[in-house]
């Protein structure tokens, strides 16, 4: 019989899950469960995930760089990449905003609403204006500061230092480019290998993923607040969603203009690192798989994946930066203020580089749009109105910034003739553990 693709083991994984939380809650002690026997097999799948995103960064980043074999390939590969993902940035920013003031979401919130949803929700606004306050109080050139780490070995242990991970690997990279291949084979060699070995594990977690995501939705549902307060926000939501919608059209259009792949192509081979972020709201967490699909299933060469999906998945955040926008016009449309044409335009570069900082992890978007709120004098008491709603959102917002990733590396490497056949077809897809 025809293996069941993986997208489907996932989504139905998912379904299960939500369907058997709604059945728990209803006795006494579901929730306790859940939150007992479901979850922590949730958490170790996102921990087996997040544990090979640091080894993965450096091998495929180290392998990938030297494979360019030369300096001036890396830096017309570095100039596009960021140049595109500022761009596709942008183009959510402002396609949040024109949505915001089209739909006014905020408008439909009643003052007695509006007090509910402050006062129920404030001790989670403190705490993360405290969050913010302390990145704000940096001076303007800390983010270059913090690009270059002190030590290595330090930076790797923490999954929020992907940057300084990627500048080491990089600078690697270069070194090895510069020196004669004889001299460094073994190096290259090593981390060649290093490198197939971390894909095969990422194959091998794969396998556990329809379990994962069964035991995330189910406890996330069990741990959902009241499905009245998802009805005060049904509008600002729907706005998010509609938005995140359009950007995927957004990237499928750019895909085939530039590349002639169909959508039914991109989308399909993507589809479970689209899944695995719904589910786990960490492009962090993603990242391993969002290489593996753009390698083996889209045919983007690895020297390009490894470059331009790590440096992704850290800065290029179109969902967050489109959410950032929406999110602070709501609010300050809920608190009755206007917003000039002047501010809006401010607001697309704040959250353009919001979502540039913001932590590729649950929630950060929302760390981050305390900064955005207090450049445009929005009251950061707001941050407790989206609150509820919040975790649905970061889900869906964390698909696209995956999807934005996985469609700017096709593009950059068609761009440098890098795009070739993929090495899986994806109606075959049932990641068997070969031993090839
Ligand atoms: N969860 C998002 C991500 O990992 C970031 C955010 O918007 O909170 O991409």
């Amino acid at each position: 019989m025809k293996k069941l693709a993986l997208h489907w083991k996932i989504l139905i994984g998912m379904a299960l899950g939500v369907v058997f939380a709604l059945i728990m809650v209803n006795f006494d002690f579901g929730k306790e469960f859940i939150k007992d026997w479901i979850k922590p097999f949730g958490t170790i799948f996102i921990n087996s995930l997040k544990l090979i995103a640091i080894p993965l960064i450096l091998a495929a980043l180290i392998k990938g760089v030297s494979d360019l074999k030369d300096i001036s390939k890396l830096s017309r590969m570095g100039g596009r990449t960021i140049i595109i993902y500022i761009i596709t940035t942008v183009i959510a920013v402002s396609i949040g905003l024109v949505l915001v003031n089209i739909v006014n979401p905020g408008n439909s919130i009643s003052d007695k609403t509006r007090t509910e949803l402050v006062d129920g929700y404030s001790d989670n606004t403190t705490k993360y204006k405290e969050e913010a306050s302390k990145q704000k109080e940096s001076g303007p050139l800390q983010a270059l500061i913090d690009l270059v780490p002190q030590n290595i070995f330090d930076a790797a242990t923490s999954n929020r230092n992907m940057l300084q991970v990627i500048f080491f690997a990089v600078f690697f990279g270069i070194g090895l480019i510069l020196i004669p291949e004889e001299k460094v084979k073994t190096v290259k060699s090593f981390f060649d290998g290093f490198n197939e070995v971390i894909l095969k594990m990422v194959d091998l977690i794969m396998l556990a993923a329809p379990y994962g995501v069964f035991a995330l939705l189910a406890a996330l549902i069990a741990e959902s607040p009241s499905v009245d307060l998802f009805k005060a926000l049904a509008w600002y939501a729907l706005t998010v969603i509609l938005g995140l919608a359009l950007m995927i059209v957004i990237y499928n259009i750019l895909v085939f203009i530039f590349t002639k792949k169909r959508p039914s192509f991109f989308m399909k081979a993507i589809s479970p690192a689209q899944l695995l972020a719904f589910s786990t709201s960490s492009s962090a967490a993603t990242l391993p798989v969002t290489m593996e699909r753009v390698t083996e299933h889209i045919g983007v060469e690895e020297e390009v994946a490894s470059f331009v999906l790590p440096i992704g998945a850290t800065i290029n955040m179109d969902g967050t930066s489109l959410y950032q926008a929406v999110a602070a016009v709501f609010i300050a449309q809920a608190f009755g203020m206007d917003l000039s044409f002047g501010t809006q335009l401010g607001i697309i570069a704040t959250a353009t580089l919001a979502s540039i900082g913001s932590a590729a992890v649950p929630g950060a978007g929302m760390v981050m749009l305390v900064g955005v709120l207090g450049y445009a004098g929005i009251p950061e008491a707001g941050l407790a109105l989206i609150f509820a709603v919040d975790r649905p959102l970061d889900m869906c917002r964390t698909v696209v910034n995956v999807t934005g990733d996985a469609s700017v590396s096709m593009l950059v490497a068609k761009s440098v003739g890098k795009l070739g056949t993929p090495k899986q077809k994806n109606w075959d897809d049932n990641y068997e553990v070969s031993k090839n």
